[in-house]
C-alpha cells in the first residue's frame, strides 16, 4: 500500500516535470490576462482615464518634462500598493524618480531578482501615448505585480519602473551603482522595453545579452523557459546586446542582466517616438507571449526550481552532494540520512524524456550513476529526486 502510494506520487510529479518544469510557474502563467495587460497600456497611454488619489485624470504624456510623468508614477505606485507590495522610490537629478515594488523572499530575503521597464516616453508633443515605448514594458511589470502577489518565493523580487530612460538611461544609471550598499545581492535583472510590435507576425523577440557575470545563464534560462512553458516565441539572441536601454547600466556595473524586446533589426516599429505609437498598432498575441517569457523566467529563477552550482558540487539541504558537475562519466551522490524512506531518482533530457530511473533507500547514504553505462551523450540533463514528501530537480552537464 505504501509502495503504491509512492509510485502514484512519483508518476504525478513526473507528469508535472515533463509537461512543464514547475507547476507553480505554469499556474502563474495561467493567471496572465491579456485584457489586464492591455488595460494597463490604455491607462498609461492616455487612451483610458485613470483614478489617482480618488480623482479621475488622463495621462496624456509620460515625457519626463510633463506633469503626466508624475501622474504615471503615482498611478503605478497606487497599483502596487493595492497588490500589497512594499514601495520604495529613488530620486535623482532635479525631478527624476524611479519606482520600486518589493516582495520579500521567505528564504533568501537579501537575494533579489528584478524585473524592470522605463515609464517615461517620447515625443515632446502634448499628446504622446508611447504605447509600445514603453507603456508595453511598464504594463508587463504592473501585470507581474498583480499576478506575482498571489505567490510566495524563496528569493526577493523587486519590480522597477525607471524614469528618464529617453534622455539617456538616467534613472537606471543613477540607481544601479547603489545596488549592494545595503547587504542585498542582485542575482539577476530582466529588462522589458518595447514588446508590442511584431509587424511581420513572425513571433520573433530579441534577448539582449552580454558575457557579463551570469548574464549568459539568464539568457539560457529564458530560452529554456520559452520551451518548457510552451510560450512559442522565436528567440533571437543578440550578443553583444543592444546597450540603448536600462539593462545596459547593469552590464556596465558587472551585474547579470538580460533585455527582452521586440525584434530590433528586421522589424522595427515605424511609429516609434511618434504621437501614433498606440495600442492599436500592437500585435496582441505577441505582446502577451513576450510578457509571459519575462514572467516565466523571473518566476523560474525566483522559485529556485533548478539548482545549478558552478562546477563542483550541488547541495541539497546541508548534507546532500552531487558531484562532479559537469561530469565526464560517473555522477556521485552522497547524503546523510537516519530514516528509511524510499527515494526515486529520474534522469531526463531537456525535452523531458525520461532516460533513467532508480529506486533506493535513503539509508544507503549514496548512489552512483555511470553515465557511460547508460549511454548518455554530451549535453544538459536534469536529475529529479523524489522523496515521499518532496522533489528536487538539478541540472547536470555530461562532458
Ligand atoms: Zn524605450
Amino acid at each position: 500500500m505504501k509502495k503504491i502510494k509512492l509510485i502514484v506520487f512519483a508518476i504525478l510529479m513526473l507528469n508535472i516535470i515533463c509537461n512543464a518544469q514547475n507547476v507553480q510557474v505554469q499556474n502563474l502563467l495561467n493567471d496572465v490576462r491579456l485584457d489586464s495587460l492591455t488595460n494597463f497600456v490604455r491607462q498609461l497611454s492616455g487612451e483610458k482615464p485613470v483614478i489617482i488619489n480618488g480623482v479621475t485624470d488622463t495621462i496624456k504624456s509620460r515625457h519626463y518634462q510633463t506633469i503626466g510623468n508624475e501622474k504615471a508614477f503615482q498611478f503605478m505606485k497606487q497599483e502596487f500598493i493595492r497588490y500589497g507590495y512594499q514601495i520604495d522610490s529613488f530620486a535623482f537629478n532635479t525631478d527624476g524618480k524611479n519606482l520600486f515594488a518589493i516582495k520579500t523572499g521567505y528564504k533568501y530575503p537579501n537575494r533579489r531578482f528584478m524585473l524592470g521597464a522605463h515609464y517615461d516616453n517620447q515625443p515632446t508633443t502634448i499628446i504622446a501615448p508611447g504605447a509600445d515605448d514603453n507603456a508595453s514594458g511598464s504594463s508587463t511589470v504592473l501585470e507581474a505585480g498583480r499576478i506575482f502577489s498571489n505567490y510566495n518565493f524563496p528569493y526577493t523580487i523587486v519590480f522597477a519602473l525607471w524614469d528618464e530612460e529617453e534622455p539617456g538611461l538616467l534613472g537606471s544609471i543613477a540607481y544601479v551603482p547603489t545596488i549592494g550598499s545595503n547587504n542585498d545581492t542582485l542575482m539577476g535583472y530582466i529588462n522589458v522595453d518595447m514588446l508590442g510590435w511584431d509587424g511581420n507576425n513572425d513571433s520573433v523577440a530579441d534577448i539582449n545579452v552580454r558575457p557579463v557575470a551570469n548574464s549568459i545563464t539568464l539568457s539560457n534560462r529564458a530560452q529554456l523557459c520559452n520551451t518548457l512553458y510552451n510560450i512559442q516565441l522565436g528567440l533571437h539572441i543578440v550578443n553583444p546586446g543592444n546597450g540603448a536601454t536600462d539593462h545596459a547600466p547593469f552590464w556596465n556595473n558587472n551585474f547579470s542582466a538580460i533585455g527582452i524586446d521586440e525584434e530590433y533589426d528586421n522589424d522595427f516599429n515605424p511609429y516609434w517616438h511618434t504621437p501614433a505609437d498606440s495600442l492599436g498598432q500592437f500585435n496582441l498575441s505577441f505582446y502577451q507571449k513576450c510578457s509571459k517569457l519575462a514572467y516565466a523566467t523571473l518566476a523560474d529563477l525566483a522559485m529556485d526550481t533548478v539548482n545549478t552550482v558552478g562546477v563542483s558540487e550541488i547541495l541539497w539541504g546541508n548534507n546532500f552532494k552531487l558531484y562532479p558537475n559537469p561530469s565526464p562519466n560517473k555522477i556521485y551522490m552522497k547524503w546523510e540520512s537516519s530514516n528509511q524512506a524510499e527515494y526515486t531518482l529520474k534522469l531526463y533530457d531537456i525535452f523531458g524524456t525520461q532516460l533513467y530511473v532508480a529506486s533506493f533507500l535513503s539509508s544507503s547514504n549514496g548512489l552512483i550513476i555511470d553515465t557511460d553505462h547508460i549511454n548518455l551523450q554530451k549535453g544538459i540533463y536534469f536529475i529529479s529526486i523524489f522523496t515521499p514528501h518532496s522533489a528536487q530537480t538539478y541540472k547536470i552537464i555530461k562532458e
